[in-house]
């Protein structure tokens, strides 16, 4: 664990932006927990961001689901998309089925 990680909010993971008023809540597309929202950030729009991103296990979920998407084959896409979910399971944050 490094004291110099930093925290980066990837927009539409885990950080989102809404007219004001428009959202009432989101979840975060990575772990699925409520985001914390700020009203009104300088007059012009609700921010709405994960509270676990400032996690470590958050960036690397993040950094598998985002490569996840990245890929045109579905079979890729699947593969790490497995191995998303499989790290989520590993650090409890997903239940079991
Ligand atoms: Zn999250």
């Amino acid at each position: 664990m490094s004291k110099d990680f930093v925290v980066r909010y990837h927009k539409g993971y885990d950080c989102f932006f809404s007219d004001p008023g428009d959202t009432k809540s989101m979840k975060c597309r990575v772990c699925g927990v409520e985001c914390v929202v700020e009203i009104n950030v300088n007059g012009a729009h609700d921010y709405f961001y994960c509270p676990n991103s400032e996690k470590q296990w958050h960036d690397r979920a993040l950094r598998l689901l985002m490569e996840s998407e990245k890929f045109e084959s579905r079979t890729l896409r699947d593969l790490v998309y497995d191995e998303y979910k499989d790290f989520l399971l590993a650090w409890g944050v997903l239940a079991p089925k």
